[in-house]
This record gives C-alpha cells, sequence and structure tokens, in this order.
C-alpha cells in the first residue's frame, strides 16, 4: 500500500472508525429483550452502550466487579513515568447515562441452557441474549509463578494495582540493575505490548539510571512488528534492552521470587527488577462456562460473534478466537459493534448483515516515535479475513515527521477509543 494511502487510513483509523452496522434506528415500543454482559472492560463497555444506541429498548445490564478501569493500553507509559495513572482511569458513569444497568459483582456462572447468569453477590440474571467479555486469565506455565510471586515480580498484565506495583519497583532499583521480561507465547493480549513496553522502561531507565538494562527473554523467536522493533532497538536502545529468541536460550521455564531469580532450563537471570508475562487463555469465567475449546480460548461464529459451544451466548474481545484479529483494544471493540449489531438484529428475528472490523496498534518506541499496524477485516467464506490491499506497517524509511505524528494519533486513538468503548 501506498504510504499515502496509508497515512489517510491511520488518520481515520485515530477517530476509532466505526463497523458498517452502525447507525441502526432504534426501535421503541417493542416487548423488553433482555441482554447481560460479562465484564466490562473495553468489548464489554462497548457491546452493553451500542446495543442501547442501536435499541433503547433493550434491557442491557453489565456484571463488572470493579467501579473504576484502567487501561492496559498506553499503561506502557505509567512504567516509563511519563503518564499518571488518573489518566488510563474510567468510570461507569457514560454507560449509566446510556440506560445500562451497571451491576458492580463478579459472574461466577452461566447457565446456557436456562438463560440465566448467576453471580457471587447472589443474584441471578435472565437474559435473551449473554455477552462474555471477561478478557483473559494466566497459563501456569512458569514454575513457581504463583500467589505471592505474581506480586513479587508483577506482570502488570491487567492494568491496575499491577501497573503501581511494577512502577513502584523500577523507581526504587539502583542505578546499574537488571529489569529482566519474560515475554509470552503466542496468542496472547497485544502482540506488540511487551516490546513497547520494554522500549519505555527503557527510556526511563536511559533518562534515571543510565548504568542499568533490560533483558527480554522471549518464549517467541519473532514478534509482532519485528523489523521495526528491531530497527528502534537499535535506533534508541542499543545500550539498554537485549532481546533474547526462544531459539537462543529466551524461554523462561521458572522463576525463583525470593532470590528473583528467573531460570531458562538451568540457566539463572539473576533480576533487580523481574516482569513475569505468563502464557494466557480466556478470563476464568469462559472457561467456567464451558466457552472455551482445547485451546483455551473461545471459538465464535465470525459473523456474530455468537459461541459455537453455547448459542445464544456471544463472546467479544481477548478471549475470543477472532484470529487473524489481534487481542487488541481496538479489535475487542469492533467484535463488540458487530456482536451488538448481531445481537439487536436476532432479537428482532432479523438476520445479522455482513461485519467489517478494523485494527490498529500503535507502539510508542522512543522520544517523538512511533509506530503502528493497520488492517480490516470482513468475512470470507464464513471466516474472518484480512482485505488485501488495505492497512499495513509503518514504513521503515517513514520521516521523522510522521514518526513524531504517529505518537500524536496514538494520543488521540486513546481518547477516542475511551470516549468510545465507556463514554
Ligand atoms: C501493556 C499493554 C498495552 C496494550 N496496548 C494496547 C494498545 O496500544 N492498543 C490496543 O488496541 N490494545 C492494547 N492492549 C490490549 C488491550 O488492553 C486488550 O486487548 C483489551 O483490554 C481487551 O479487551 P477485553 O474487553 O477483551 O478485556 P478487558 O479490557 O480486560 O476487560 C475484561 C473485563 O471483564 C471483567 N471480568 C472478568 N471476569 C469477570 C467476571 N467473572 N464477572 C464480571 N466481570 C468480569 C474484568 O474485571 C474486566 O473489566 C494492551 C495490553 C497491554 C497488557
Amino acid at each position: 500500500m501506498a504510504n499515502f494511502t496509508r497515512r489517510k487510513f491511520i488518520q481515520a483509523a485515530g477517530g476509532v472508525a466505526a463497523v458498517s452496522t452502525l447507525g441502526i434506528p432504534a426501535i421503541v415500543g417493542a416487548a423488553s429483550k433482555k441482554v447481560v454482559v460479562v465484564g466490562g472492560g473495553v468489548s464489554g463497555g462497548t457491546a452493553a452502550k451500542y446495543i442501547r444506541l442501536m435499541d433503547p429498548s433493550i434491557d442491557v445490564t453489565l456484571v463488572e466487579p470493579n467501579k473504576e478501569y484502567y487501561t492496559c493500553f498506553l499503561s506502557n507509559e505509567v512504567l516509563g513515568g511519563t503518564r499518571k495513572m488518573e489518566t488510563i482511569r474510567v468510570t461507569y458513569d457514560g454507560l449509566k447515562k446510556h440506560g445500562v444497568n451497571v451491576v458492580h459483582d463478579t459472574v461466577v456462572d452461566i447457565d446456557a441452557a436456562g438463560k440465566k447468569v448467576m453471580t457471587s453477590g447472589g443474584q441471578t440474571l435472565d437474559y435473551d441474549r449473554c455477552i462474555v467479555a471477561p478478557g483473559i486469565s494466566f497459563k501456569d506455565n512458569i514454575e513457581g509463578y504463583k500467589g505471592d510471586a505474581m506480586t513479587a515480580m508483577p506482570h502488570a498484565w491487567k492494568a491496575g494495582e499491577q501497573t503501581v506495583m511494577l512502577r513502584k519497583q523500577l523507581e526504587d532499583m539502583k542505578d546499574g540493575g537488571v529489569v529482566v521480561m519474560a515475554a509470552p507465547p503466542n496468542p496472547f493480549r497485544c502482540p506488540p505490548g511487551p516490546y513497547e513496553r520494554a522500549c519505555q522502561i527503557s527510556m526511563y531507565l536511559q533518562k534515571h539510571k543510565p548504568k542499568s538494562k533490560m533483558l527480554i527473554l522471549d518464549a517467541k523467536d519473532k514478534f509482532s512488528k519485528f523489523g521495526l522493533f528491531q530497527q528502534a532497538f537499535k535506533r534508541h536502545h542499543p545500550n539498554h534492552i537485549e532481546w533474547v529468541a526462544a531459539k537462543a536460550g529466551g524461554k523462561v521455564t521458572r522463576v525463583d521470587a525470593g532470590s528473583n531469580t528467573v531460570y531458562v532450563g538451568d540457566t539463572a537471570h539473576k533480576a533487580d527488577v523481574a516482569n513475569i508475562i505468563p502464557a494466557q487463555q480466556a478470563g476464568a469465567i469462559a472457561i467456567k462456562a464451558g466457552l472455551t475449546d482445547d485451546s483455551g480460548w473461545c471459538p465464535i461464529d465470525g459473523r456474530t460473534f455468537e459461541s459455537t459451544m453455547h448459542k445464544g451466548i456471544h463472546v467479544v474481545g481477548d478471549a475470543s478466537i477472532a484470529k487473524p484479529l489481534p487481542k487488541s483494544a481496538y479489535a475487542a471493540n469492533s467484535e463488540a459493534k458487530t456482536a451488538a449489531a448481531a445481537v439487536v438484529a436476532l432479537l428482532k428475528g432479523e438476520q445479522p448483515g455482513d461485519p467489517s472490523l478494523v485494527n490498529t496498534c500503535y507502539s510508542i518506541v522512543g522520544p517523538d516515535d512511533a509506530i503502528s499496524v493497520a488492517m480490516v477485516y470482513d468475512l470470507k467464506d464464513g471466516k474472518l479475513s484480512k482485505v488485501k490491499g488495505s492497512g499495513g506497517l509503518t514504513p521503515k524509511d517513514n520521516s521523522p515527521e510522521m514518526r513524531a505524528r504517529e505518537v500524536q494519533y496514538a494520543y488521540s486513538w486513546f481518547e477516542n477509543i475511551k470516549n468510545d468503548s465507556w463514554g
């Protein structure tokens, strides 16, 4: 794709382009149908809001334990010290204004046959259709990484207190310290996220603890925007980031939180700060409700995001198997709109339309330097597919002005998606 066309795409994407199904007029007066949304993250918030926008006659209840949500996106800047936690916090006031009934509770089970959702607070919520959006949970792939070890060696892969803990450890670290990151195997939330994080932490180290370095031990041999990240590591972080591929001894097998040591087989890496990001699977409630297959993720019909395991339940966001879409906030937002439109149509007895989905992932890799990957998706032969010729990567020879502009696009996207999902 020519640079000019791609630029225009990125500008449009920064505005959080909506799926083609938006703008369906509301039908008021029909018998009230009930939708329960499980999880108030990006995808759950978006689905709840857009169902209400598309058809205000539908009674939408969103169940989410937390009163405040912290976005993972741009949480890497909090770790780098250039952004405050308040700026990544969102509340549920916006959704309430759209008439979403927000219940702060935890879903403990879903009765797919009886169409009921049960909460830890003892509530039973009936539904005509349910949307499950619980994000991720962690697999037990690294020996010793459980319980207190998860506090001593924070993953910070769900933003909030883990982000604060990791930031504090970085602040307390001596100059000359080593930050060891264990990067997870595929598939996982935010494929470029670990490497953007490394860049952000390195920027902090270069400014405040220049004798320190960052070691990335990877469970993979390649990762998202690989060439662009290698270029960024050389350009901005040559003495501060070392990346070790799985085949070169990067696959972490065990940790000892007591001595802050990370092991690859018998090889020990002593860390001053350890950021362990384990392998991932769908959020625990999706597993409990029987929505996952052997992969640990939830298979869905790409047209409606309805589960292929349980009819009447739609799974959106990171928990779903929506390949080739990545597990990103932008994809989660797009999937949620697709599911919302399908739910509204199905509740009216209509056929859901053809979806069109979009994703852009920005990574801020140096001062005034961001890179991105963008793509449009649709349904081909019943399968979610990339639209040929759409999107693409930041060109490797992008000018400094364009790289600086991508940082501004990233910030603009951040404001837009927060507003679109919860506002
Ligand atoms: C460091 C980092 C950087 C990132 N940067 C970007 C980026 O720049 N761009 C981008 O597009 N994406 C980015 N992402 C990815 C993005 O954050 C996720 O893809 C996105 O949050 C997925 O949305 P979701 O709705 O599936 O899950 P979440 O946003 O995690 O929401 C899940 C919600 O479900 C709730 N929940 C879980 N279980 C239950 C239950 N039993 N009952 C009720 N509620 C429940 C949780 O409390 C949570 O609020 C990043 C991720 C990380 C970790």
